[in-house]
């Protein structure tokens, strides 16, 4: 018991530093947003030598991307945001994991599924096939954080810095974070698209049919709940299972077991299939912890940490359209969400406005290394 207890306190959500407060800033290019795509974006501009400064709403870096940490070694232990890549299918994942040193390993899948189809009957077991090409990342997706992190100087990364609005003036833009202003000649906008479209003032710099699809396009796995669950080992592997679960009982539609490539935890992840006004109004961990015990048995009970992430009530990722909605992958936007605004000054450069992998992580590179270029042109 007592090192079940020492094991939790181990466990951490990652977060990040406080930051500095100035009251007006300038800077060539301003990158609004912290995920995937904007670090990526000022990784790029800081390595070719353009003064870049980047301001994210949150505390902490890395948008949809978020783990839970060993708080003794600061190692990855689960997700929280995105799991997988597919590299056979993306090419600039696999040409970013090369750059920054990141290396992929098979999602674990040996062993059969259960199968969890009536709340009155025993789950069942049966062989389920995998998804071609989907690999996992050494250190998860926040590998890809940590590593853009490690190469950015530290004062070009403003958090905790929510931008309420954007003006013209004259030959560059103003932008109104809650305590300063920042004078720039190009902005680069790496906010969800909706998120964007209604909580930061534009000024008359996009024009209706940007605004609108900004209005439309949902913002990818916002309305989802993940949950990670925290073991000693993966003691379902020796005992025949995978990990996996698809369930129609709930309150976890999916499992997958989310287990570190070195095997340090066994861990398991979950997507709560729930509506997110019905799944604030319950006990999760207690319907999950008896959903974990039907599905694996009880030492599944027996966890040593279970985290949960609503991103529908995050509200710099999602907005009450996203609580609400249907969750549909986005559809590649059409040519002009990806082409220079507000009379070449301003760049919009979040994963859903990518061609390809549109809402991926593959979008979000996609996304940030575009809106590089176009700020260097
Ligand atoms: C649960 C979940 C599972 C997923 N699974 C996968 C997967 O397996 N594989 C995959 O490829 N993708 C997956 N994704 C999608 C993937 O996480 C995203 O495509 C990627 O992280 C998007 O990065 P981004 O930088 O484009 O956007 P975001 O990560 O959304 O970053 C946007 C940033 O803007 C900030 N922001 C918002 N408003 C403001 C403001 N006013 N001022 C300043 N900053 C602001 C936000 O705080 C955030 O940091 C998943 C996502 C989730 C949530």
């Amino acid at each position: 018991m007592a090192r079940r207890r020492c094991r939790r306190e181990r466990l951490t959500v990652v977060e990040a530093d406080p930051i500095d407060r100035n009251l007006t800033l300038q800077c060539d290019i301003a990158v609004i947003g912290g995920g995937l795509s904007g670090l990526l974006a000022l990784h790029e501009l800081i390595e070719a030598g353009i003064d870049a400064q980047l301001f994210e709403a949150l505390p902490r870096p890395g948008g949809r991307i978020a783990s839970v940490r060993d708080q003794v070694s600061g190692a990855v232990i689960a997700d929280l945001g995105p799991t997988w890549v597919w590299p056979p299918y993306q090419p600039g994942v696999t040409r970013w994991m090369e750059r920054l040193g990141l290396r992929t390993f098979p999602q674990y899948e040996a062993g059969e599924a259960i199968l969890d189809l009536h709340p009155y009957s025993p789950p069942l077991r049966q062989f389920l096939p995998g998804q071609h090409g989907m690999m996992r990342v050494e250190g998860g997706p926040q590998a890809f954080v940590d590593a853009l992190l490690s190469r950015l100087p530290p004062q070009s990364i403003h958090l905790d810095s929510p931008v309420k609005g954007l003006s013209h003036n004259g030959d560059h833009l103003v932008i109104f974070s809650r305590d300063r202003e920042i004078h720039a000649r190009k902005v680069i906008l790496a906010v969800p698209l909706r998120v964007a479209a209604q909580t930061i003032a534009l000024d008359g710099l996009v024009d209706d049919r940007v605004l609108t699809l900004m209005r439309n396009t949902p913002t990818w796995m916002a309305a989802q709940a993940k949950v990670a669950i925290l073991y000693e080992t993966p003691f379902w592997r020796e005992a025949g299972l995978g990990g996996r679960v698809a369930s129609r009982v709930g309150p976890m539609v999916e499992v997958h077991d989310n287990s570190p490539a070195n095997g340090s935890v066994g861990a398991l992840f979950g997507f709560v299939g729930w509506g997110a006004q019905d799944r604030r109004d319950l006990d999760l961990k207690v319907e999950i912890r008896q959903q974990l015990i039907r599905c694996f048995g009880p030492q599944a009970g027996e966890f040593i940490g279970m985290e949960i992430r609503d991103w529908a009530f995050e509200e710099t990722i999602a907005t009450a359209q996203d609580q609400t909605g249907e969750p549909a992958h986005p559809a590649a936007l059409p040519q002009f969400m990806r082409e220079p605004l507000a009379d070449g000054k301003l760049h919009l450069a979040i994963s859903e406005t990518a061609a390809d992998s549109p809402g991926l992580i593959d979008g979000a590179l996609e996304a940030g290394e575009r809106a590089a270029k176009w700020a260097m042109g």
